[in-house]
C-alpha cells in the first residue's frame, strides 16, 4: 500500500513543486513505483515533467468525481514515475468543493483503487488553505513542510501547523509531520545561516537534517520537462534531493 506525502505551505515559491517534482524523481529512480499527483491549478509539477496541462481527463475530473483515478494517470519521461496531471480547470474546484457535503474527502477516496499501485504517492498542493489543500492533507499519510531559508521563514508556520492539527483531530488521524526542510539555502549568507539556526530552534526535530542548497540547474530544469536529478544528475541541486530522499524513506 502506497504511503502518500503531501508536500503542503500556504505560502508560494517556497519550493513545494520543487520538491515534489525531485523528491518523486529520487524514489521512482530508487526502484519504486511512484505516482506524483498535482493538486495546484498552476499545473508547474505536471510542465515540470514534461506533461501537458490540458490533459482529458486529469485530476479536476478524478475530484469531481467524474472520471477514476487510473484513467488520468499518464506516464512521465522517467521510468516508474507516474503523474496525475492537473489543468487550470482545477481553480473551478476551489469554487465547487466547498458546496458539496464532505468532500474534503474526495482524493483520498479516489485515490484508494490506486494505491496498492504505488509505493509512494506525493501531492503537490496549492500555495492555500483551501480545499484543495485539505483534500490533500486529508488523503495523506505524512506531510513536508518546505520552508524558504529568507527572512519571514517562521511567518505563517504557527498557522499552517495548527491547520495540519485541526485536519488531523477531525479529518485524518493517520496525519503525521515527516519534517520541515529548508529550500533555498545559501550557505554563503550569514541570513541563511541565522535562519536555519532559528527554524531548527524554534522546530526541534522536525527540521530534516537534509538542506536543499540555492542552485541554478534545480530552477532551469523545470524548462526541460525534467527533473534535476535527470537534467544534471551531478550537481548540488541533485545530491540534495537524493540525500532528502534517503531520510524521508528513513524516518516513515
Ligand atoms: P512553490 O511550489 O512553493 O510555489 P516552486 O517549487 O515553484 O515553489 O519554487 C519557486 C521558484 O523557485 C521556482 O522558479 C523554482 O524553480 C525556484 N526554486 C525552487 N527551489 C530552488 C532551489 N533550491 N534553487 C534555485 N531555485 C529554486
Ligand atoms: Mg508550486
Amino acid at each position: 500500500m502506497g504511503t502518500v506525502y503531501a508536500i503542503a505551505n500556504q505560502k508560494g515559491g517556497v519550493g513545494k513543486t520543487t520538491t515534489a517534482v525531485n523528491v518523486s524523481a529520487c524514489i521512482a529512480e530508487a526502484g519504486y513505483e511512484t505516482l506524483l499527483v498535482d493538486i495546484d491549478p498552476q499545473a508547474n509539477a505536471t510542465v515540470g515533467l514534461g506533461v501537458a496541462k490540458d490533459l482529458e481527463p486529469n485530476v479536476y475530473d478524478v475530484l469531481a468525481g467524474d472520471a477514476p483515478a487510473h484513467e488520468a494517470i499518464v506516464p512521465s519521461a522517467i521510468e516508474r514515475l507516474h503523474v496525475l496531471p492537473a489543468s487550470p480547470d482545477l481553480a473551478g474546484a476551489t469554487m465547487e468543493l466547498p458546496r458539496q457535503a464532505g468532500s474534503e474527502g474526495n482524493l483520498r477516496d479516489a485515490l484508494a483503487p490506486i494505491k496498492d499501485r504505488f509505493a509512494y504517492i506525493v501531492l503537490d498542493c496549492p500555495p492555500s488553505l483551501g480545499p484543495l489543500t485539505v483534500n490533500a492533507l486529508v488523503a495523506a499519510d505524512r506531510v513536508i513542510v518546505p520552508v524558504q531559508t529568507e527572512y519571514y521563514a517562521l511567518e505563517g508556520l504557527a498557522g499552517l501547523l495548527e491547520t495540519l492539527q485541526l485536519v488531523q483531530q477531525q479529518l485524518n488521524p493517520r496525519l503525521t509531520i515527516a519534517g520541515m526542510l529548508l529550500t533555498m539555502h545559501d550557505g554563503r549568507t550569514r541570513l541563511s545561516r541565522d535562519v536555519e539556526e532559528d527554524v531548527r530552534k524554534h522546530f526541534p526535530d522536525l527540521v530534516f537534517d537534509t538542506v536543499i542548497p540555492r542552485n541554478v540547474r534545480i530552477s532551469e530544469s523545470p524548462s526541460h520537462g525534467v527533473p534535476v536529478t535527470h537534467y544534471d544528475p551531478h550537481c548540488v541541486g541533485a545530491d540534495a534531493y537524493f540525500e532528502l530522499a534517503k531520510e524521508v524513506a528513513a524516518r516513515g
